[in-house]
């Protein structure tokens, strides 16, 4: 290890000494609270999954008291006026800037993504929380309707305490992501991150607490889907649930809510599409393609995990995004040169892993990668190896491409969540469209052309949420951000995020001139 990365590592220590010593606990009515159980669980970290402190593991108990907690702060929370609230989120948006570092290095340990990314993620919350802060007090405004002797208007309300349920890709920001446009509409919220990436939740909880946001407005609950989450997902008080995660919780979650009627709101998974076709700017597209899989460890919803390249240049792309994965620097996740990090857990290393011999076995080709590292230092690969249980080894997975696939093979219908690329070769707009849309996940979808027409007809006929021409993923906040089939309910971004978080009330008002029904005159 280089004595730059030595340096680099003796630095995090200082932001992880406190979670490795002691237990991480919840964070209820403005101040941590022990699991109503005793019961933990252990944290490790994914570049040599060494214990990283223990966690509060939530029960209903502790869900009870949060919910609690958030419906008496909702009294308050929600009658304060819209200016205030913008303030502090603001406030908030300043503190979690003054935190950015120390909550990327945390991020990167805890999770294994690339300092380089996890950087710019810290930083996106603050943006995030900027962004709707600047829309709270438009949040409640609503419609003027008039009919010929009434008068009707809107008016939005916040829905009541929510729950926020997030997923351990790129945690911090996908938090804020649901909180901060929670917080704006007035709403109060239980937080429930997930069990492999605890650590960036707290320090929200606090530096919100800390910036001055009151008692019981945000709330988190450490703990295991199932047991926590359950929890949360069937409380009586919580009115809605935003979930981010996989398409299989999201189905599991609904039947959850069931019970209580939930309002829910899913990002689930995704397979996205990128159609490469031979008219577009080969060299843009292949940076994009090639970003947009193998960056954040290819654990991103929206990574674009098929390539569908027109046959005409398949050969010749195929053989550029090989000789950039070849390239691509898998290491240690605060070394700054670092492009792809250890995956979260050795059981998602696992998994990915299995990929290799389902392709194999589905008689397709891995074209380039597909080693595991089974030694956090010293780079050595071998192939299909496995992780030390005593901590000896990282997750690292080299970044994977498949060829010679079918679109009907399971490499090419299921996500991996993973550095991993299956590619198709595609003969025309009409094949390519038939298999772009012929999967059962509609997220994400990217289409490169030099033809302004086909870029609409494209765009038009994708079934996916989110459609990029000639762009990697780029976010535009104010912009409609979800997925269609299993790939999710809803939408998040501007507006749409506050038609979740509350209520649309009608209001109308008679002039008194019109005739009232009568019976039993
Ligand atoms: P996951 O579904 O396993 O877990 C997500 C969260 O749900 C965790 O906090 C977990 O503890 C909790 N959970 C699990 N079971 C639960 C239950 N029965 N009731 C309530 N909560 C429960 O997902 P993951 O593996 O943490 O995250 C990866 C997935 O998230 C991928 O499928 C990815 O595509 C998806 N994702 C989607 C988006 C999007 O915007 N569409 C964004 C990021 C991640």
């Amino acid at each position: 290890m280089s004595d730059r990365l030595n340096d680099i590592l003796a630095k995090a220590e200082v932001s992880l000494a406190r979670f490795r010593q002691g237990t991480l606990h919840h964070w209820i009515d403005g101040e941590p609270r022990e699991p109503s159980s005793g019961e933990t669980f252990d944290n490790h970290t994914p570049v040599n999954n060494s214990f990283l402190g223990s966690v509060a593991s939530g029960d209903a108990i502790d869900v009870d008291r949060a919910a609690q907690a958030a419906t008496r702060a909702f009294a308050d929370w929600r009658k304060m006026p819209g200016g205030k609230r913008r303030a502090l989120l603001h406030d908030i948006a300043d503190a979690i800037e003054g935190k950015a570092e120390q909550i990327a290095v945390v991020e990167s340990m805890d999770t294994g993504q690339a300092i380089r990314f996890m950087a710019a993620a810290a930083k996106r919350g603050a943006e995030n929380f900027r962004f709707f802060a600047d829309r709270a007090p438009g949040a409640r405004d609503g419609l003027a309707l008039p009919a010929a002797q009434h008068m009707n208007y809107t008016v939005r309300q916040p829905i009541g305490p929510v729950g926020a349920i997030t997923p351990w890709n790129t945690p911090f920001m996908l938090s804020t992501w649901k909180i901060a446009p929670a917080l704006a509409a007035g709403c109060t919220v239980v937080h429930k991150p997930a069990e492999w990436s605890p650590l960036s939740a707290a320090l929200l909880a606090e530096t919100c607490h800390e910036a001055g946001l009151p008692a019981g407005v945000l709330n988190t609950v450490q703990g295991i889907g199932e047991r926590a989450g359950v929890a949360l997902t069937e409380h009586e008080s919580i009115k809605a649930v935003a979930f981010i995660g996989e398409s299989r919780t999201g189905s599991l979650i609904m039947a959850q809510g069931a019970g209580t009627l939930k309002r829910l709101h899913f990002e689930l998974g995704g397979k996205n599409p990128v159609v490469v076709f031979d008219d577009a700017d080969l060299d843009r597209a292949l940076d994009a393609a090639v970003f947009m899989i193998y960056s954040l460890n290819g654990e991103r919803c929206t990574s674009s995990s098929r390539l569908l390249v027109q046959d005409t240049v398949y050969d010749k792309f195929i053989s550029q995004v090989a000789e950039r994965i070849r390239k691509i620097n898998v290491g240690h996740p605060l070394d700054p040169t670092t492009e792809i990090g250890p995956l979260i857990h050795p059981r998602h290393v696992e998994k990915v892993r299995s990929y290799l011999e389902i392709a194999r076995n589905e008689g397709a080709e891995v074209h380039t990668g597909g080693t595991v590292r089974t030694s956090g230092d010293d780079g050595a690969m071998t192939p299909g190896g496995t992780v030390g249980p005593d901590g000896s080894g990282g997750n690292y997975v080299r970044p994977t491409l498949f060829c010679g696939a079918r679109n009907d093979m399971r490499i090419a219908q299921e996500e991996i969540f993973g550095p991993v690329l299956t590619a198709i070769p595609f003969s025309d707009e009409v094949e390519a469209l038939r298999l772009a849309n012929d999967i059962r996940y509609g997220l994400a979808g990217y289409v490169w052309t030099g033809d302004a027409g086909r870029a609409h007809r494209f765009a038009e006929g994708l079934d996916a949420g989110m459609v990029w021409v000639n762009s990697e993923n780029n976010r535009h906040l104010p912009s409609p951000f979800g997925g269609m089939k299993y790939s999710g309910i809803g939408r998040d971004g501007g507006d749409y995020s506050f038609d979740f978080y509350m209520e649309t009330k009608n209001i109308c008002i008679a002039h008194d001139t019109h005739r009232v029904p009568s019976l039993g005159r």
